[in-house]
């Protein structure tokens, strides 16, 4: 196939042409910045007011719990660390799970070294956050439990609901990491208990390097960028108005297509599921067969190296990618296949691919018989594969 065939929506999207138009004319005409006084300027701080409340609406939140940052990177960050600083006189204690983004583990870790102690809650088979464990992990000194809503690898979407009447039995906070699943799920604070929310635009169609985080009103929160007086003195910096348009935008089209978007995505997703797993033998499927993420699919393909899989994909003009932590330059395999139970020789033979609503049944179809025939390939190549066939 000539055309290039992304499937890899949840690394990025495309930015939505709708909202490329919306953005465009708050970079040449109406640049004026927030903070100013004159009429020019007002209109600026008004759309970024206008953005603040269709995203709150979105999530079922006030617009004065809305605070926009530079991703969700940010958000994760900001709601981790200035939360458990401003608590600090109850204790310094956080629960998590392990499959979380590095967004996340590495501010833990981080934390750790700075004092703070950090239980990681293991998942099931399938990804789920362990309940039972997660209740047994609180103490007296438990300040906050972050779980992300969905993962960003096997789409597992967690009991969130569950998780934030335990926090609130508990009286401490729940910040969700919902970076994957904003735009994609229905979400409502109120109903699900979350205190705090992470979210990023790029992942629905917005652009790059905005996010928001959402803080409960009430909640003590430290800022973690100093400065001018911006988002009610929480986040300093000259806010980003163009983008904070680019974002609205993408929020109303995610929410007015969700129904028929994700329906027609779960279709997709599983007509590849099936093939997959009909078609190429020593395959499995990782993550909740249907408590997933509409768009997600994640495989493991026994005897093969995912890299070397995604090179050669990639050869053919398809873009996916694989568990490991290729990003890092390492080729680790991932925490969270490790942790669903994975052994590593079948974590290093991942597949994740994650479609959008541009997606075709006939670019599923032409992946399939890709995906099929190379593993097929790697596999004639492998020693191990060589030696299970004349053992078996
Ligand atoms: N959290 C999750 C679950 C993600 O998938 C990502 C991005 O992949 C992030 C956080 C980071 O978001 P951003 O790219 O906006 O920094």
């Amino acid at each position: 196939m000539e055309k290039k065939i992304y499937l890899d929506n949840a690394a990025t999207t495309r930015t939505r042409p709708e909202v490329v138009e919306a953005m465009l004319p708050y970079f040449s005409e109406l640049y004026g910045n927030p903070s100013s006084v004159y009429e020019f300027a007002a209109q600026n701080k008004k759309a970024l007011d206008e953005g603040r409340t269709t995203i709150a609406n979105a999530i079922g939140a006030e617009s004065a719990e809305i605070y926009f940052t530079a991703s969700g990177t940010e958000a994760d960050n900001w709601a981790l660390k200035a939360t458990v600083e401003a608590y600090e006189a109850k204790g310094k204690h956080i629960i998590t799970s392990k499959i979380e983004h590095h967004a996340i583990l590495h501010t833990c870790e981080y934390l750790q070294k700075k004092g703070y102690e950090v239980t990681y809650v293991d998942v099931d088979e399938y990804g789920i956050v362990k309940l039972d464990q997660l209740k047994k992990a609180i103490r007296p000194t438990t300040v906050l439990i972050s779980i992300m809503f969905a993962n960003n690898e096997i789409g597992t979407i967690q009991p969130i609901k569950e998780i934030g009447a335990i926090a609130k039995a508990h009286n401490i906070l729940f910040h969700t990491d919902a970076v994957q699943a904003f735009g994609q799920v229905d979400i409502n604070v109120d109903e699900l208990g979350i205190d705090m929310l992470s979210a990023s635009a790029h992942k629905l169609g917005g652009p790059k390097g905005i996010g928001f985080l959402y803080i409960r009103k009430g909640i003590r929160i430290r800022s973690l960028i100093h400065g001018g007086a911006q988002e009610r003195g929480r986040r300093a910096g000259t806010e980003n108005v163009p983008f904070a348009v680019g974002f609205k935008k993408a929020v109303e089209i995610a929410l007015a297509t969700m129904k028929d978007r994700t329906n027609r995505e779960k279709e997709l997703r599983d007509y590849l599921i099936k093939r997959v797993l009909a078609e190429i033998p020593y395959t499995r499927l990782n993550g909740h067969r249907t408590n997933r993420l509409p768009n997600n699919a994640n495989f493991s393909f026994q005897f093969i190296e995912g890299e070397s899989l995604l090179i050669m994909l990639d050869m053919n003009n398809i873009c996916a990618s694989s568990g490991s932590a290729c990003t890092s330059g390492s080729l680790d395999p991932s925490h969270v296949l490790l942790s669903i139970g994975l052994p590593h020789e079948i974590a290093h033979g991942s597949l994740r691919i994650s479609l959008s609503h541009e997606n075709t049944l006939e670019e599923i179809d032409y992946t399939v018989d890709k995906v099929k025939e190379i593993v097929e390939k790697l596999r004639n190549m492998s020693p191990l594969y060589d030696d299970f066939v004349r053992k078996r």
